[in-house]
């Protein structure tokens, strides 16, 4: 519980990954005090789009209804501005389309989310130093009443690009860049019948245009000119016309812009994501040019994979390395994602050079499976997780679950429905005596067993699937079919529950 200036974790920033994650954190019963510096959200939106496994985890903790309600979908994406659409709807997911939740939307719904859960969220609160010693960490931070210090067990920085708890920590935050000058704004456009949609490459650069309502266009420039701005320097419209002017021949009236902003192809990721009782999630962990909506998706599924570790670390009962399985699961998607918006970079240069490269890329895409393949890695939904630790494992291990359709003693349900609470799930399909002796085997050897839900029931396809051990994120621990030998179960699922969730 957090007692006067006492909390389990203190979050430092208040975006979409810090209140995701004290949302998490609440659920699985730790005491979380989040410090935003900012009085009140941004009306102005970065982020356009929630992709598919955003909105699988969201359906998981029984969100997902609160943001599809009145936004649109769409089915198509872009990858690099190709010719050729990313078709979402090839996904194998339960929500293969990209929604339309604009960030300060997405911020709005999660910081509801989490006062609900009971999170401790100050505002006007600026932390200014962290530092770490074998017991805990004390956090300095100035709020309306002036200076104060906090003593938590662990801090999380979620304070975004340029964070001051990864600088505390002392996490080298290598990377690229550097060769691209973004420029965007909301702007009116005077000739709004013949502005273009999407993107438009020409022989100087690249311009996005989209509108946003009834009035405003969001449009954005890259320059892969040699002129490089100050980073002290605020973009004015008259930069950004000017721009558009060089890049697209015209500004189509560009005024009235409601907001400017500018950035670059900066590529980079946290050496590592946790030092001592300090860890890194979202952009203070990994930025890359914003190239396929994928950052603050990447942000969220961080928020989702270190909840229920950080919890159990704080609870006493998280296995030996569970927490450090949290930098090793975590970095390897930003990783991917941060290549991916390189190879996109590359793609959109606009020397000639490249073009021969993009037709290859979009007669490839016309191909079912290699849209397929692009699709996945935008939206999320080729992550997976190396679980086996060296040993054989069933092919779901480390794979985010399906939303199987169950039949169980209270009803019809999914699988997403029981992993509303944030407790793992061991699912058993056959109502074999072998899961059930080995749960309660582990139960008996812990101290609070309702950390794993189990739950009997009848799957309602026809699937092999016996049984599964699912994480709190989503993702199967462990997995047998019909014809898995009993000793394997035995083995298998015993060592899977004591390694994902204690043995005390
Ligand atoms: C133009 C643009 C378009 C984008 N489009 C997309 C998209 O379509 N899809 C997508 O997935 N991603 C997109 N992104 C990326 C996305 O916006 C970010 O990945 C996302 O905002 C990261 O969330 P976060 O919570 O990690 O960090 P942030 O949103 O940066 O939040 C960090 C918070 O920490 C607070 N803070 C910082 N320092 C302190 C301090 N010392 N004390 C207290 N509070 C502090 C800040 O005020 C801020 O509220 C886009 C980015 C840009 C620039």
């Amino acid at each position: 519980m957090t007692q006067n200036n006492r909390t389990d974790v203190v979050i430092v920033g208040g975006g979409p990954v810090g209140m995701l994650l004290a949302a998490e954190l609440r659920l699985a019963g730790t005491s979380v005090v989040l410090l935003e510096q900012l009085p009140e959200r941004s009306p102005h939106s970065k982020a356009f789009g929630l992709h598919a496994r955003s909105l699988e985890s969201l359906d998981r903790r029984g969100l997902v209804e609160r943001f599809r309600d009145g936004a649109r979908s769409w089915n198509n994406g872009h990858f690099a501005g190709l010719d050729v659409w990313v078709d979402f709807s090839l996904l194998d997911s339960s929500h293969g389309y990209a929604l339309l939740s604009e960030q300060a939307r997405t911020e709005e719904l999660l910081e509801a989310h989490a006062k609900e859960s009971g999170a401790d969220i100050r505002r006007r609160h600026t932390v200014t130093a962290i530092d770490q010693d074998a017991d805990g960490v004390t956090v300095a931070a100035t709020g309306p009443d002036g200076a104060y210090e906090l003593r938590a067990e662990y801090v999380v920085g979620c304070d975004g690009a340029r964070s001051i708890v990864r600088k505390a920590a002392g996490i080298g935050f290598p990377g690229s860049g550097g060769r691209v000058t973004a420029r965007l704004g909301d702007v009116v456009l005077a000739d709004r019948d013949n502005a273009p949609m999407g993107m438009e490459r020409t022989e100087r650069g690249l311009l996005f245009c989209v509108p946003l309502d009834d009035r405003y266009h969001r449009v954005a420039t890259f320059d892969f000119g040699p002129d490089k701005k100050n980073p002290e320097e605020s973009l004015t419209l008259e930069e950004l016309t000017a721009s558009m002017r060089e890049i697209w021949g015209t500004d189509h009236g560009a005024h009235d812009a409601r907001w400017l902003s500018w950035f670059t192809d900066s590529a980079r990721q946290a050496d590592r994501y946790r030092a001592g009782r300090i860890l890194l999630a979202g952009d203070a962990a990994h930025i890359h040019f914003p190239v396929g909506g994928q950052g603050l998706n990447l942000g969220l599924q961080d928020a989702l994979n270190l909840g229920w570790k950080l919890a159990a670390q704080i609870h006493g009962w998280a296995p030996p390395g569970l927490l450090d399985t949290y930098d090793a699961e975590r970095q390897p998607p930003a990783r991917r994602v941060l290549e991916n918006t390189r190879a996109q970079i590359a793609l959109m240069n606009p020397d000639p050079d490249v073009t021969p490269l993009r037709e290859l890329l979009e007669s490839l895409m016309r191909i079912d499976a290699a849209n397929r393949h692009i699709a996945e890695m935008l939206s999320g939904v080729n992550v997976h997780y190396d679980l086996s630790a060296g040993a054989e494992v069933h092919p779901l291990v480390g794979k985010f679950a399906s939303d199987l359709p169950l039949e169980t003693a209270d009803g019809t349900t999914r699988l997403a429905e029981l992993l509303r609470g944030g407790k793992a799930v061991l699912l058993d399909l056959t109502g074999g005596t072998e899961v059930a002796a080995v749960q309660r085997e582990w139960a008996a050897s812990v101290a609070d067993a309702t950390r794993v839900t189990s739950v009997a029931a009848a799957g309602t396809d026809a699937s092999e699937l016996a049984a599964l051990l699912v994480r709190p994120d989503g993702y199967v621990a462990w997995a047998a079919d019909r014809d898995t030998a009993p000793d394997r179960v035995r083995d298998g699922l015993g060592t899977a529950l004591r390694t994902w969730f204690g043995k005390s």
